[in-house]
């Protein structure tokens, strides 16, 4: 069974998940404070992180951060805040998904089973390795490596999965709905600015640097990359 770590400095509320989640039959570890969240996150033998934001001694943010340099495990971001920026904020740090308290406890179950499954179907297809190309962009989805005409391109790890998406989905317009629920897991309320934002950040990092267009925007519908435009 997965092995869950709570990062959680209100203990009632840490208590409360624990005895849930060991309830639904998973092995859980439990730390009060940002840094032993981050150290105990990077044990190999954690399958996911629900994160809470405002912790002592090292914010949320911060231990997302510093996890994603190291590790893809999947985190699960936990905030009392409900609000677009913080949402990005937290993606952007690399958090897998996001939630905002107070939750009901199926809610967070159900999202716990969609992300696991979501990251050992990522693993298994990582393990086999896949060359992606736009032209002189490469994208090797076994080293999640991005390049162009050899010049490496550094993404953080929501940038890459869109791309990737994209990508696999060459000549096909991609409604905003379909990229949140491929991209982020699951239906984001309404929330398609994400897609906006991020779509901003790649065109940032790979068109307007190299002077392509590869994303097209598919007015009333989403985005798309068309081979060889
Ligand atoms: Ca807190």
């Amino acid at each position: 069974m997965a092995k869950i770590l709570i990062v959680e400095d209100e203990v009632k509320i840490a208590r409360f998940l624990e005895l849930e989640l060991k309830h639904e039959g998973y092995e859980v570890e439990v730390a009060h404070d940002g840094r032993t969240g981050l150290e105990k996150a990077l044990a190999k033998d954690i399958d996911t992180v629900l994160l809470d934001v405002m912790l002592p001694s090292l914010s949320g943010m911060e231990v997302c951060r510093r996890v994603r340099q190291e590790s893809q495990v999947p985190i699960i971001m936990l905030t009392a805040k409900d609000d677009v920026t913080d949402k990005v904020a937290g993606l952007d740090s690399g958090a897998d998904d996001y939630m905002t308290k107070p939750f009901a406890i199926e809610e967070l179950l159900a999202r716990l089973r969609v992300t696991l499954s979501r990251h050992a179907k990522r693993s298994e297809e990582a393990g086999i390795g896949e060359k992606l190309e736009f032209g002189k962009l490469l994208v090797d989805t076994a080293s999640r490596e991005v390049s162009y005409d050899g010049e490496e391109i550094i993404l953080t790890k929501k940038e890459f999965d869109l791309l990737e998406c994209l990508l696999r989905n060459k000549n096909v317009a991609l409604s905003r709905d379909k990229l949140l629920s491929d991209v982020w897991d699951y239906d984001y309320m309404g929330d398609t600015n994400v897609v906006d934002v991020y779509v901003r950040y790649l065109r940032q990092k790979i068109d307007d640097k190299y002077g392509l267009r590869m994303i097209d925007t598919v007015r009333g519908v989403g985005y798309m990359i068309k081979q060889g435009n």
